[in-house]
């Protein structure tokens, strides 16, 4: 037996052609939202997100502009005039940054109504409360992947290894959102394996290269890996995959699982806030 694959680029596509569509019409009533990325260059996997940030905006026919700039004063500054511009519909700041603090500051600066990587404190508090909020568009990416293939969530033992404010933290929340009984593992859980093996539903969010292996599956289980690791000869995710994908039901590839949906669910929020408004 294997796995049903969880593909993701194929709903990637359906989700680009339903931006485009919507995308279409904003322009038609004269509201065509512009993308702003902000960035201090600094690190490599900011600089890479803003540059796939970049591709998918242009696949739907959305306008980006894109501040790179060291000096995080001056990031602020361009945040409070793009605040102010109304075409544009979302602010997005390219993490990490080279201080992180600075990183984090940066974010408060971005009006929470433009916030469409959710990753603003209210929004993140919005979301911790199960209210209507911006989410940090890997989770929401995790959830669209799981409806799109009908994955059952309400009811089952939901287990999240990782507990960062960009995946772990929000994936967790969405999930007891939809009814899911959430355990949430980190660096300081005792005993990993234990806990993953008793999940229906597993999401690896640690960032560690082959950290769930196949004997902390229960057979039957979905797993979600949102990892992206970069390995010898390619990326790699956080799932052992070919050890776990004849033991799961369901399985996540990587790449081409929560990777390619990201950027989408980034777009989705910006085009609903487009129309919102
Ligand atoms: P992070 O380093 O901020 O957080 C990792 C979390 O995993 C921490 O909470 C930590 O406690 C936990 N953890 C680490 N080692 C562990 C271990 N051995 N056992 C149990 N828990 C452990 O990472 P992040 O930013 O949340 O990213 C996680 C992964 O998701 C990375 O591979 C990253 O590249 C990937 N990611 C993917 C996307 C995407 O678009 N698919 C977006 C962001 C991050």
């Amino acid at each position: 037996v294997s796995a049903r694959l969880l593909d993701g680029r194929a709903l990637a596509t359906t989700l680009r052609a339903d931006l485009t569509t919507r995308v279409g019409r904003l322009e038609r009533g004269a509201h065509p939202p512009i993308l702003a990325i902000l960035t201090d260059g600094a690190h490599a996997a900011a600089t890479l997100y803003a540059a796939s940030l970049e591709r998918a905006a242009r696949s739907i026919g959305v306008e980006t502009r894109v501040i790179r700039e060291a000096d995080v004063v001056a990031l602020e500054r361009a945040a409070a005039e793009l605040n102010a511009e109304a075409r544009v519909a979302g602010i997005v700041v390219g993490q990490p940054f080279g201080d992180p603090a600075a990183g984090r500051r940066l974010v408060e600066h971005v009006d929470v109504s433009k916030d469409v990587d959710g990753a603003h404190p209210e929004s993140a508090g919005r979301l911790a409360r199960g209210e209507p909020a911006f989410v940090p568009a890997t989770a929401l990416a995790v959830i669209a992947v799981l409806e799109a293939h009908l994955v059952r969530v309400a009811g089952v033992r939901a287990v999240v290894v990782g507990r960062s404010a960009v995946v772990g933290r929000p994936v967790a929340s969405l999930l007891l959102a939809r009814d899911a009984t959430v355990v949430i593992c980190h660096r300081a859980t005792r005993n990993l394996a234990e806990e993953t093996r008793r999940a229906d539903l597993l999401v690896a969010a640690a960032g560690v290269p082959l950290l769930v292996r196949g004997d902390m599956v229960r057979p039957g289980a979905t797993v979600v890996d949102c990892g992206i690791n970069a390995a010898e000869g390619g990326i790699v995710g956080d799932v052992a995959f070919s050890e776990v994908e004849p033991i799961a039901a369901a399985i996540t590839p990587v790449p081409g699982g929560i990777g390619p949906v990201t950027p989408m669910m980034v777009l989705r929020q910006l085009v609903e806030a487009a129309e919102r408004s």
